[in-house]
């Protein structure tokens, strides 16, 4: 039997669903909410109904979004012709504030990962093919992760959307900024001098 009131249980349940959080962590915010002016758990609450109710994926890239098509897809002054495709909706954010990245963007929703029994066929990426297909894309930058399985997601693609006409590109890979050759390992030092530009 639980050593909480059911209902504090019950929330302890709930928290502990979510990534990252573990039983001592739900505990700790669970009477963190507890304690909490009740305007401000009611606020949480509503917050957490309004997401679901509210946000949905954009027809045309996936992205979460509360209009359909989304932000940067009904941009007028996006080109809409050069698709950054990412992982993570969080990942937009990331490059848009190098404020440099005029195009829209392709969200997958994960990545090709057969250790976690995540094939080709689970990847959103139907609505950018038509895309392709359809002829409305000039170039595809794959911005997927530097990983086993972000660089498995970039062939599969390039493999899936190649076409005459299309630029595909990968993002570079290599040193960070403002890092020391001297401390850099060799496998990003190697991806460092494949991915080389001409000055
Ligand atoms: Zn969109």
């Amino acid at each position: 039997m639980s050593r909480f009131a059911e209902p504090m249980a019950r929330l302890i349940e709930e928290l502990k669903k979510l990534p990252g959080i573990g039983g001592k962590t739900a505990q700790r915010l669970a009477f963190h909410i507890l304690r909490s002016p009740a305007a401000d758990a009611e606020a949480l609450a509503a917050a957490v109904r309004e997401v679901k109710a509210s946000l949905r994926l954009c027809s045309l890239c996936n992205n979460i979004t509360d209009i359909d098509p989304c932000v940067y897809c009904s941009s007028p002054t996006r080109n809409r012709r050069l698709v950054c495709v990412v992982e993570e909706p969080t990942n937009i954010a990331t490059i848009e504030k190098t404020k440099h990245f005029h195009g829209v963007y392709h969200v997958l929703h994960g990545s090709i990962s057969p250790v976690h029994g995540v094939g080709p066929e689970q990847l959103r990426v139907s609505n950018l093919t038509r895309r392709v297909e359809n002829g409305e894309v000039d170039e595809v930058i794959l911005a997927t992760n530097p990983t086993v399985e972000g660089e498995a997601t970039a062939t599969y693609l390039s493999q899936q959307l190649r076409r005459a006409g299309l630029k595909l590109t990968r993002i570079a890979m290599g040193i960070p900024v403002g890092s020391d050759i001297e401390y850099t390992d060799e496998i990003t030092m190697l991806k460092s001098i494949e991915g080389r530009r001409e000055l």
